[in-house]
C-alpha cells in the first residue's frame, strides 16, 4: 500500500533498464530534456565500467542506470540524471574528469567531482564520532544540491542492494552510515519518503530480528482487521464528496522502523491502526484543505490535543498538511493529513518538488543557485531553538574546509587554509619539520589553498625547520603561534651566536679580551640582566660593540678616540679571521641579504648593523654602503660558510637586455634552466620597438654558479647584453 514516488526495481534479475526507457521516463516530465547528452551519458558508463560486477552479480553498469532511474522518479533534470549515470565512472573506472568535461561540459563535471569527492569520504570515515562532522561535511560540499540528490540516490540504491554484500561488518558500517547520516540529510531537505525508505533498510541491517518481530505484528493486526484500511478511505472519500469536495484519499503504513522509534520513546504500545496508518487526503487547494478539515471534524469526534496546522506554521523543512486525530468510521482512532497536490509532493520530495513546481521547464544557469538558496530559505526560517543552532552551525562552516589525512581522519581548518596549517593541525612537530604535501596525490606548493574533501599528506624532514616566511602562509592562529616563537627562539638564539662574535671583536680590536666578568660589571647600564641579554642586544643591534667597550675600558680623558676605520676597507688575513661566520644564519632573523646587490656565496660582503633588525650583508662594492661610511660602528666583517652547504640558495639578480623578436624569452628561459638556475621573478623594466630590458631573479648556488650562468647567456645570440643588477 505504500505510496512510493521514488522508482524502484523489482529484484535482482531484472534486466537493466534500457536506455530508450529512461530517456522516455525524463521525457514524460521534462519536455525540453538533453536526449544527446543522457544516451551519451549512458552508453559512456556502460563502456567505462564494462565487465565490472556487482557483488549482486549483476553488471555494475546496473547501478548507475538505477540511480538515474531514482532520480528521473523524483523529476529531477537532465544534467542530475547525467551525473546519476556517470556518477561512478572518475572514482571506479579509468575516465577522468577532463575527459567528463570535454564530453558533457563543466556543469555535468562539476556535479560529478561533487559525488566523487562525497564517495571518497564515504571510504574514509569509518568513525562513528565524525558521524556529526561528515554530516556537516556533506552539506557544505553539496554548493550545488543536485550533488546532494544524486548521491542520495547512489545510497538508496546502494542500500536496497545492501544484503548481497558478503562482509558482514561493512553491511553494518553502511547501514550506521545510512541511519546517522544520510536519512537525517534526506530529511533535512524534506525528502520524507527517501528517508523512511533509507532508515527502514538501514534498520533491516542493523536489527533483524526487531523489525521482524514488528512486521509479524503488523501483519497480525492487518489480518484482524480485514480490509480494515480500505473500509476506512472508502469512507471517508464518501464524507467528503457529500459536501462536494472532490479529493483523494489514500492510506499509510508506517514503517517498522517508525513503529520501533515510537515504541523506544514509549508513546505507543502499537494496539491499534491509528499506531501504524495514516490517512491522506489531498485536495486542489488550501481553502479545500480547511473546508475538508471541518467535514471530518463534523463527522467524526475530534481525539483532543491531536490537531497541528503545519498549513500556516510550515515545518522547517517544508512539510506543509494539516494533521488531526479522529475516532473514525470504523470507530478507531486515526490520523487524517489534509494537503493540496504540490503540498504532497513536497512532502514526499522536499526540495526534489521545487524542480517541478517553481522552475518547470525554465533552463538558465542560474537555476541551480535559486535551488540551493531555496534550501538556505528552508534552514532560515528554523523555527525552533534546535533548528536555529543546527543552522547558525551550517552558517558557520561556510568558511571552513574539511580535509582527510591519508588515514581518513578529519581535520577540520578555517578557508583559506594551506598544507602548512594543515601540518600545524595534525601536530606542531609535522608542522615544524614540514617541506612539502601532497594534496589528492599530486605534490602542490605550499602555499596551495585546501578544498573541502581534499586528502592531505605532508612530507617531512628531520632538518626542516619553521621559516619565518611561513607566516604568511598560515590562517590558523595555531600554526601561526607555533611559528612566531620558533622563530622568536630561533632569533634570539641567532642574535645571540652574532652579538657574542661582534663584541669579540670589538675586543680584540682594542686590544682586550672579552669576559664575562668584564661584561658582568656593565650589565646594569645596558638594562639587561645576563651577558647573554647583552649578546642578543649586541646581535639585534641594539647595542654596539664600541659602546660595549668603552663603558668596560672607559678611555682616558687625554686619549684620542680611537681611530676606527670600517673593517672591510683594510681586509686583510687578520680581517678575515676577525670576520663574522654567517654560517647557520637563517635569513630574515639575524641576517638580511640586501635587496639592493643580492650577495651570493663567493661575493666578498660586509654586515651593516641595523637597529633591532641583526644585520644587512651587502656586496663590498655596493653603492649603498656609501651611507653608512659615516658610522663605522655598524660595519662588521662578515664571511660566508667556509663548508658550501649545497642546498642552500640565494637569488641572484640580472639585467638582460633580449631582442624584441619571437622566441627570444624562450631562450633565456631555456638557458637559464639549461644551468640549473630557478627563475623565482621576472619583470619587463623597459621596452622598445627592437629591445626587452628584463630584470631576472635567478635562484643559485653561488657567485660561481650565477657567472656561468651568465657567460652562457652572454653565448646566446638573441641576447644583447647580461649583467649583475645592482638595483
Ligand atoms: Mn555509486
Amino acid at each position: 500500500m505504500p505510496h512510493r514516488a521514488l522508482a524502484r526495481s523489482q529484484g535482482a534479475d531484472r534486466a537493466v533498464m534500457r536506455q530508450l526507457e529512461l530517456v522516455e521516463r525524463v521525457k514524460s516530465y521534462d519536455p525540453s530534456v538533453d536526449e544527446d547528452a543522457l544516451n551519451r551519458a549512458y552508453v559512456f558508463s556502460m563502456k567505462a565500467h564494462g565487465a565490472q560486477l556487482r557483488a549482486s552479480g549483476d553488471p555494475f553498469f546496473s547501478h548507475p542506470v538505477e540511480v538515474a532511474g531514482i532520480l528521473s522518479g523524483m523529476k529531477l533534470d537532465s544534467a542530475s540524471i547525467v551525473t546519476g549515470l556517470l556518477h561512478d565512472t572518475v572514482e571506479d573506472t579509468l575516465a577522468t574528469l577532463d575527459e567528463i568535461e570535454r564530453l558533457f561540459g563543466a556543469e555535468i563535471a562539476r556535479l560529478v567531482d561533487g559525488v566523487t569527492k562525497l564517495s571518497r569520504l564515504e571510504l574514509q570515515s569509518d568513525q562513528s564520532k565524525q558521524a556529526e562532522n561528515f554530516r556537516k561535511l556533506v552539506l557544505a560540499m553539496s554548493e550545488d544540491i543536485r550533488v546532494l540528490l544524486v548521491k542520495l540516490a547512489d545510497r538508496l540504491h546502494n542500500m536496497r542492494t545492501l544484503h548481497f554484500l558478503k562482509d558482514e561488518a561493512t553491511r553494518k558500517r553502511i547501514a550506521r552510515e545510512t541511519m546517522e547520516i544520510y536519512a537525517p540529510l534526506a530529511e533535512r531537505i524534506g525528502m520524507n519518503d527517501m528517508k523512511d525508505e533509507l532508515q527502514d533498510l538501514a534498520f533491516a541491517e542493523l536489527q533483524p530480528e526487531a523489525r521482524e518481530s514488528i512486521r509479524a505484528r503488523l501483519a497480525f493486526l492487518k489480518e484482524k482487521g480485514g480490509n480494515l484500511g480500505e473500509r476506512i478511505m472508502v469512507a471517508l472519500d464518501g464524507t467528503l464528496e457529500k459536501a462536494g469536495i472532490r479529493a483523494e484519499v489514500s492510506g499509510r503504513e508506517k514503517t517498522p522502523y517508525s513503529i520501533w522509534r515510537k515504541m523506544q520513546r514509549k508513546e505507543v504500545g502499537f494496539e491499534q491502526l491509528a499506531d501504524i496508518m495514516a490517512f491522506r487526503v489531498v485536495v486542489d487547494n488550501v481553502e479545500q484543505c480547511y473546508h475538508a478539515l471541518g467535514v471530518i471534524h463534523s463527522r467524526y469526534p475530534v481525539v483532543p490535543g491531536r490537531f497541528k496546522d503545519f498549513i500556516s506554521l510550515p515545518k522547517p523543512n517544508e512539510y506543509r498538511s494539516v494533521h488531526s486525530g479522529v475516532i473514525g468510521p470504523e470507530q478507531q482512532r486515526i490520523e487524517v493529513q489534509i494537503r493540496t497536490r504540490e503540498m504532497h509532493e513536497v512532502a514526499e520530495l522536499g526540495v526534489a518538488a521545487h524542480w517541478v513546481y517553481k522552475q518547470d521547464g525554465a533552463r538558465n544557469e542560474g537555476r541551480q543557485y535559486r535551488w540551493l538558496r531555496e534550501l538556505l530559505d528552508v534552514l532560515d526560517h528554523a523555527a525552533d531553538p534546535q533548528e536555529f543552532l543546527e543552522h547558525t552551525k551550517l552558517a558557520m562552516f561556510q568558511d571552513q574546509v574539511f580535509c582527510f589525512t591519508p588515514k581518513g581522519d578529519l581535520i577540520n581548518l578555517p578557508r583559506g587554509a594551506t598544507p602548512v596549517d594543515f601540518a600545524y593541525a595534525v601536530h606542531s612537530q609535522i608542522g615544524d619539520t614540514c617541506v612539502g604535501a601532497k594534496i589528492n596525490g599530486k605534490l602542490v606548493p605550499l602555499r596551495t589553498q585546501l578544498m573541502n574533501g581534499d586528502q592531505v599528506e605532508i612530507i617531512t624532514s628531520k632538518a626542516q625547520t619553521p621559516s619565518p616566511t611561513w607566516e604568511r602562509l598560515v590562517v590558523t592562529a595555531k600554526a601561526r603561534a607555533r611559528i612566531r616563537r620558533f622563530v622568536r627562539t630561533q632569533q634570539r638564539a641567532q642574535y645571540l651566536d652574532l652579538g657574542k662574535a661582534i663584541l669579540q671583536k670589538a675586543f680584540r680590536q682594542d686590544g682586550h679580551d672579552m669576559t664575562d666578568k668584564a661584561l658582568e660589571a656593565v650589565l646594569d647600564k645596558f638594562r639587561c640582566e645576563t651577558a647573554e641579554d647583552l649578546y642578543v642586544a649586541a646581535g639585534a643591534g641594539n647595542v654596539t660593540g664600541r659602546e660595549v667597550v668603552t663603558a668596560v675600558f672607559p678611555p682616558k680623558p687625554d686619549a684620542k678616540p680611537p681611530k676606527v676605520v670600517p673593517l672591510s676597507h683594510a681586509r686583510g688575513k687578520k680581517a678575515a679571521e676577525n670576520a663574522v661566520p654567517i654560517r647557520g644564519l637563517i635569513p630574515g632573523m639575524a641576517v638580511h641579504y640586501a635587496g639592493c646587490c643580492h650577495p651570493l656565496p663567493g661575493d666578498r660582503i660586509v654586515g651593516i648593523v641595523t637597529t633591532g633588525k641583526g644585520i644587512t650583508i651587502h656586496t663590498i662594492d655596493c653603492d649603498k654602503l656609501a651611507e653608512f661610511a659615516d658610522t663605522p660602528d655598524r660595519w662588521v666583517d662578515v664571511a660566508w660558510n667556509q663548508t658550501g652547504d649545497g642546498d642552500e640558495r640565494h637569488v641572484g639578480r640580472l639585467d638582460v637586455t633580449i631582442g624584441n623578436e619571437p622566441g627570444s624569452l624562450g631562450a633565456l628561459t631555456t638557458v637559464i634552466g639549461e644551468q640549473a638556475g630557478n627563475i623565482t621573478n621576472l619583470k619587463i623594466t623597459n621596452r622598445s620597438q627592437d629591445f626587452f630590458e628584463l630584470l631576472v631573479d635567478v635562484e643559485v648556488q653561488d657567485v660561481r654558479h650565477l657567472t656561468n650562468i651568465i657567460a652562457a647567456l652572454r653565448a646566446t645570440p638573441v641576447i644583447n647584453s647580461v649583467e649583475r643588477s645592482r638595483r
